[in-house]
């Protein structure tokens, strides 16, 4: 029991230290965003009794002076203060192609958590250097993966099957260490993308596949190609096999990592339902980091970019009920003001390690460039991002 309390996330135990049901979520400064005891990267304390307005125009200004030496990389769940500054924003898979194109820049400044900074690190250039404003900005399902943890599931499964039985395919939502041990056994990464086509490949190689972090997703795609909810099965860390039987694994076709996502484990089908009876025309969009029964009831699912599309093609007039990040939700609705669009979840509830990116972060980094300091720099170890590498280029050729 105290074991699996210490084994929750920091950031998913913080997820609602910002979630209101009262207001916006304008930024405060950064020492009053301290106040809901949150604990996040310390910086020089004038950066975090500087105004929102004072920042911004600070960050316009070291922006113009850095030129093209800095490119900007923002996530669609960023707040609307930091994501105004990004030169290219994604999803994680479009971010992924953006890092990988960037050759000319000399810093990526990546406004969004830990494994993209990352990612970018892995397939940017040598020259390149790649920068998290704040580096307690992760990823609660990330974190739900642990190297050791991991390491010792691989284990236990070679244990009983051969690497030629299974593919190991890691979600863009994970580490640097777990992307290298699927790349080092034939295994590649997905993202909630080409989840589908990644499985489709890898189940024409092999007959089994270990899908992390995130079951949620994993089961998704698994019932959408037809596999049956017997054939997959979960595995718990913190039990001997998982939980399982050496029969159940040898049976199973899919196993999944216990990992979810904080914020797309909120929806329900309670509020699809409520929606519904308020607004019979609604049409429900989700994430597939929901839970199977949410994806259901929905009437379309798929990853951000899907949803982004799909909300800015829409009818006039159409009303959309969505289960993904407020922050993205609330952009969508402001960027689409002849239809009607709310978030599934009453309640404002931020992406709370996306939500660490504050201003204050970005203008201390960029600050620090123009004195040629580097702050913040995420790099990946040489002997992890080669296989690393390995993996997601064979997600990019696959797409
Ligand atoms: S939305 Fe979920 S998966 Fe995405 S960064 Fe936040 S916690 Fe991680």
């Amino acid at each position: 029991m105290l074991r699996d309390k210490i084994k929750i996330p920091i950031s998913e135990l913080e997820q609602s230290s910002f979630c209101r049901s009262d207001d916006g979520l304008n930024s405060k400064t950064l020492e009053e965003e301290f106040n809901a005891g949150v604990r996040w990267q310390k910086l020089p304390i004038e950066y975090m009794r500087t105004s929102p307005e004072d920042l911004e125009a600070n960050i316009l200004s070291a922006r113009k002076k850095l030129g093209d030496r800095v490119v900007i990389l923002g996530h669609h769940y960023q707040r609307d203060e930091v994501i105004k500054f990004a030169d290219l924003r994604g999803d994680s898979f479009k971010l992924s192609q953006y890092a990988a194109e960037q050759k000319n820049a000399e810093y990526i400044v990546f406004c969004g958590v830990h494994f993209m900074a990352e990612t970018a690190d892995i397939l940017s250039s040598d020259h390149q250097k790649v920068i998290l404003p704040n580096l307690t900005a992760g990823c609660s399902m990330a974190d739900m993966a642990q190297t050791d943890d991991v390491l010792d599931c691989w284990d236990d499964l070679m244990d009983i099957m051969n690497v030629d039985d299974i593919t190991p395919i890691a979600y863009m939502n994970s580490t640097a260490d777990i992307k290298s041990l699927c790349g080092e056994n034939g295994g590649v990464i997905c993202t909630s993308s080409n989840a589908k086509q990644i499985f489709d490949w890898a189940y024409k190689q092999r007959g089994k596949i270990l899908f992390l972090p995130d079951q949620h997703l994993g089961r998704n795609t698994a019932v959408n190609m037809g596999i049956n909810l017997s054939e997959i099965i979960v595995w718990d860390p913190f039990k001997p096999l998982g939980g399982n039987t050496k029969e159940e694994i040898d049976n199973s076709k899919l196993i999944l990592w216990k990992g979810h996502c904080s914020v797309h484990a909120r929806f329900s089908t309670d509020q699809i339902n409520k929606a519904r009876k308020e607004d019979p025309n609604i049409n429900i969009i989700v994430h597939p980091e929901c839970t199977l029964d949410v994806v259901k009831s929905a009437d379309y699912y798929g990853s951000t970019e899907y949803i982004k599309k799909m909300i800015d093609e829409a009818e006039s007039g159409s009303s959309w009920g969505i289960g993904t990040e407020i922050s993205m939700v609330n952009r969508l609705s402001e960027e689409n003001p002849d239809k009607k669009i709310f978030c599934l979840d009453s309640v404002v509830c931020p992406c709370s390690t996306m939500y660490r990116i504050h201003p204050a972060y970005l203008s201390w980094i960029l600050d620090g460039l123009l004195e040629n300091k580097v702050i913040n720099q995420i790099k990946v170890p040489t002997n992890v991002k080669k296989y690393s590498k390995i993996s997601l280029n064979r997600m990019l050729e696959l797409n």
